[in-house]
């Protein structure tokens, strides 16, 4: 598959869309950058996930994971 990053805008500032990091649509704005970090639960976002007691992997493997299940 393949993203047409023109066809998107950042998610925090409505600026063109230069990046995908932490599952979500960013500029090349550090600031955006940085609140895409911590909307994904930064650095201790799988720590995060531990005290919830959810399985431990990384976030952008979720789906993948969830396909392969269905298998
Ligand atoms: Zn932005």
């Amino acid at each position: 598959m393949v993203l047409n990053l023109d066809d998107y805008v950042c998610e925090y500032c409505g600026k063109p869309c230069k990046n995908i990091v932490y599952a979500a649509f960013v500029c090349d704005d550090p600031e955006c950058l940085e609140k895409a970090r911590i909307d994904r639960g930064g650095p201790g976002g799988h720590m995060k996930r531990k005290a919830e007691g959810k399985p431990i992997i990384p976030a952008d493997l979720e789906e993948v994971a969830e396909e392969l299940n269905k298998q």
